[in-house]
């Protein structure tokens, strides 16, 4: 179990073959999560968090591909890197048994080490002049590179258009690193595609770079036309012991076969969302208070799930570990923003 963690390290350069290195070997040159701070011109610092979940790769591909741009040249601004659960990336896995969620340790009052990782690591930003925070990630359905923000002011709506028009606002779950961060500087979580894709790597590459050449964010609002904005309603997570199935007569929950095609689509009342055995729904939804609300969403008509309302979901996979460990998907509503409501709160850019 020794190897599976480590506490922190903090370096403020980069360890020799580090940008050689894929996710999976990391571990040979970094003992554990790591922090990397980074001189650059401008010295309110941009920070960067990657490999949170250790199969979301494009974060670490990015960051390696611009570290190795400037590696003889000045940053054009400083950078504070965390590099996470590396001992799941070697393994090419979420998390590894016996591990917390990475991106489930960022509120304060946890019990478990990774609790207390998280703590430091927002200690070490105390005090220091930050730009922004970018937290980068992958899925495993298929969904479009969107940016997730956990508040409405203009400077996080401005650094979530400059990724994509496409920007999904959640205050659940909380324990998410860019909430965390939200208290410090605007903070965005970039969902990049699936993993391995190299459209994820550039566009995030794309975007760190227009991050570190930004000397203010504009403080003006954002016209709404600029952005389709969603808000997250409900977490989708299957009932403890249900054993899931694509396509697959008998299991207590089936998915449908493509059914991550089903992301960022509008669903009307009366969508096909899965198959059961009998009437029992197997699904739980949870809303933003922690209240179980899944019978305002899905019925069950002779082994069929069957949405009741118009919905949209996001992050279906078919990748059944993710669903155990994850949820099954997050429904959506889409949000409209009242203009003096995001106005600037928030002065912590320059
Ligand atoms: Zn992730």
């Amino acid at each position: 179990m020794e190897q599976l963690f480590r506490m922190l390290s903090i370096l403020t350069e980069l360890p020799e073959g580090l940008l050689q290195c894929d996710a999976r070997r990391l571990i040979k040159v970094l003992p554990g999560p790591t922090l990397i701070k980074l001189e650059g011109k401008q010295k309110n610092a941009l920070f960067i968090s990657v490999l949170l979940h250790g199969n979301e790769i494009t974060g670490w591909e990015a960051l390696r591909s611009l570290l190795a741009h400037y590696r003889d040249r000045p940053l054009p601004r400083s950078l504070c890197l965390f590099i996470g659960n590396v001992a799941a990336a070697a393994q090419g896995r979420r998390y590894l048994p016996g591990q917390t969620d990475y991106n489930r340790i960022w509120k304060e009052g946890g019990a478990m080490a990774e609790h207390r990782l998280a703590q430091k690591v927002l200690a070490e930003l105390d005090g220091m002049p930050l730009f922004a925070a970018i937290d980068i990630h992958n899925n495993s359905g298929m969904n479009p590179h969107y940016a997730c923000i956990n508040r409405l002011d203009a400077h996080f709506l401005h650094l979530a258009r400059l990724f994509s028009r496409t920007v999904v606002y959640f205050i659940r779950p909380d324990e998410v690193m860019s909430l965390a961060m939200a208290a410090y500087c605007p903070s965005v979580t970039l969902e990049c595609g699936q993993p391995g894709e190299s459209t994820g790597v550039l566009h995030a590459r794309e975007f760190i770079e227009a991050c570190l050449h930004l000397s203010a964010f504009p403080a003006h609002a954002l016209p709404a036309p600029e952005i389709d904005l969603f808000h997250t309603v409900a977490t989708v997570k299957l009932k403890p012991e249900t054993r899931v199935g694509i396509a697959e007569a008998g299991a207590d929950f089936s998915l449908l076969p493509d059914m991550d095609k089903l992301n960022f689509t509008e669903l009307p009342a009366g969508s096909l969302f899965g198959w059961t055995r009998g009437q029992r729904l197997p699904l739980q939804a949870w809303d933003e208070q922690g209240r179980e609300i899944a019978a305002e969403y899905f019925d069950v008509h002779e082994g069929e799930i069957i949405t009741r309302t118009p919905v949209m979901p996001s992050m279906l996979s078919l990748d059944r570990e993710i669903i155990r460990q994850d949820c099954l998907c997050y429904l959506m509503e889409r949000l409209q923003l009242p203009q003096a409501e995001h106005q600037a709160q928030h002065e912590c850019a320059d």
